[in-house]
């Protein structure tokens, strides 16, 4: 891996618009700590005063730096342009930015942007019978406050003095590069990070997009919407967006195979007189009629409104009857129950009666 060097700018902590007088400054403010002849020849402190001297050579010579800004360009784009966010701090260099559009396709960088993988909860509604449902995806994007450079005050940055400035250290008895740890290979500490993005130079955008959902979906389908990943920094074809989609649980209707069951609870008058209810199914709420005389258990099925079937057609929806019963009589109200059940005789009930009868036949009481 190639060694991180920290560009001309950064050297000399300074913006890469910074007039002529402000690198002057910086350069004569730098080599005042880093002088080789101060720091008792320390190798470190030589290595990056001749990293300084060299930055101040090539940027106070107009025509070198005007070349060594377009290197630069090509080099690291992110620092000087990525979104079009970013274009309008970019404005302020505009001689640069003007060098930049003009040559947009010397930008070596088309490579793909990242995928994005989400999760995401589909309605049974929408599972079942295929939609489109809006699923929210984060996008990471580089902070328009600063560019992505993490800071608006690059001057107030003192280079790093773990790592000198090289963003990476030596460990171990083999000598292996490793990151700086203490400022995470930027090579400057950020003692005046951006505000928008405390530093990292990316922001979190969250923004919804529209999944293409097929009908008889699967729970943990894997779906793939092409285009909707992150942008490519530089530009390049986006990537794409994969939604893990999950069937979320209806609180009414069940599924069974390619039915759907719903539990209706009836009160007593709904159960012996009839009634109309208002019933869920798949594309909103509908009226049922409860025939007179229902009873607990009773089902009442509606052809053709359950689950897609793997071909065509769809399974029922199967409302199964309740009779519900308050569990709190007084005594007195449980009585008046008694007395009404009493006036109608235990004949009156034909599935109780039904049912005592194939039990006395099954056992006969004995001789
Ligand atoms: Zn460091
Ligand atoms: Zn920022």
């Amino acid at each position: 891996m190639a060694q991180y060097q920290p560009d001309h700018y950064r050297v000399l902590g300074v913006p890469v618009d910074a007039e002529p007088k402000r690198l002057k400054e910086a350069y004569h403010r730098l080599s005042r700590v880093y002088h080789p002849d101060l720091r008792g020849g320390s190798r470190a402190a030589t290595e990056r005063f001749q990293l300084i001297a060299a930055a101040y050579g090539e940027l106070s010579d107009a025509a070198q730096r005007e070349q060594y800004d377009r290197k630069l360009v090509l080099m690291d784009p992110l620092r000087l342009v990525d979104d079009p966010r970013a274009e309008r701090a970019l404005d302020r260099i505009d001689g640069l930015v003007g060098r930049l559009r003009r040559r947009p396709k010397a930008l070596p960088l088309q490579k793909r942007g990242r995928d994005l993988r989400v999760k995401a909860e589909v309605p049974l509604h929408v599972a079942a019978l295929g939609g489109i449902w809006p699923v929210a995806v984060d996008y990471e994007t580089t902070c328009g406050g600063c560019a992505g450079i993490g800071t608006t005050e690059p001057e107030l940055n003192p280079g790093c003095h773990v790592c000198d400035g090289a963003g990476k250290v030596k460990v171990g008895l083999r000598r292996q590069l490793q990151t700086c740890n203490f400022c995470h290979g930027r090579g400057e500490v950020l003692l005046a990070p951006c505000a928008d993005c405390s530093g990292s130079g990316r922001l979190q955008d969250r923004r919804d997009i529209k999944v293409k959902i097929p009908r008889r979906m699967r729970d943990g389908a894997t779906l793939r919407v092409r285009g909707a990943g992150e942008r490519p920094i530089g530009g390049g074809p986006p990537g794409d967006v994969i939604v893990t989609a999950k069937i979320a649980s209806h609180p009414l209707l069940e599924v069974r195979g390619d039915d759907l069951i719903c539990q209706l609870p009836l009160t007593w008058t709904e159960a012996i007189g009839g009634c109309t209810r208002q019933v869920p199914t798949l594309s909103g709420p509908q009226r049922l009629r409860i025939p007179p005389g229902s009873w607990s258990g009773r089902e009442l099925r509606i052809g053709g409104q359950g689950m897609p079937r793997q071909r065509t057609g769809r399974g029922d929806l199967r409302y199964i009857l309740l009779l519900d019963s308050p569990a709190d009589l007084s005594a007195d109200e449980l009585s008046q129950v008694a007395q009404l059940e009493s006036r109608l005789g235990s004949e009156r009930f034909a599935r109780r009666v039904r049912f005592v009868r194939a039990l006395d036949e099954l056992d006969p009481p004995s001789e």
